[in-house]
């Protein structure tokens, strides 16, 4: 079976647009949970002679209620579905206190976690990445999912083992 990678993070930190840049739509399906917009979708991606399969989620806002606590629901099951979870922050945005309460579970978690910045464009990498080293992840990947910067280099270090 081909790797699995998850993306999760909050909404916004650009986990679609890694997804799409990952499979760049090539069949990509959604899951079949009817009645939830915000499924896990997954894509297939090949880098080199290496498929993989990528799942994008819906995202996890912090405090999730109805809808939201499905939402979340769905990155807790890509996590367990995963080889490799990519754990998105953004640039941007700066790293907030979901940012903090998503690395705690993840860092619970035994899955191999990598640290994405995402959003770096215009920005200086190692001050872009400072403030993220707080969530104890270790190492910060940064990378500008909309632009490609950085993304098939990741890419290729997390599919290494594999
Ligand atoms: P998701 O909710 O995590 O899936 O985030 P999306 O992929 O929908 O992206 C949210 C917003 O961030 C969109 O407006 C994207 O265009 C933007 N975005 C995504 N990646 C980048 C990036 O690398 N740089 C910048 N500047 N914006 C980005
Ligand atoms: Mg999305």
């Amino acid at each position: 079976m081909n790797p699995v990678i998850a993306l999760v993070g909050r909404p916004n930190v650009g986990k679609s647009t890694l997804f799409n840049q990952l499979t760049r739509s090539r069949d990509a399906i959604v899951a079949d949970f009817p009645g939830l917009t915000r499924d896990r979708q997954y894509g297939n991606g090949q880098l080199g002679n290496k498929p993989f399969t990528v799942i994008d989620t819906g995202g996890i806002t912090g405090d999730e209620q109805g809808i939201d606590a499905a939402m979340a629901e769905q990155s807790l099951l890509a996590i367990d579905e995963a080889d490799i979870v990519l754990f998105l922050v953004d640039a941007r945005a700066g790293l907030t206190p979901t940012d903090m309460s998503i690395a705690n579970h993840l860092r619970i978690n035994r899955k191999k976690t990598w640290l994405v910045v995402n959003k770096v464009d215009g920005l200086q990498e190692d001050i872009a990445t400072a403030e993220f080293h707080e969530l104890g992840l270790g190492e910060t990947w940064p990378i500008a999912a909309s632009h490609g910067r950085n993304v098939t280099q990741l890419i290729d270090i997390v599919l290494a083992p594999f």
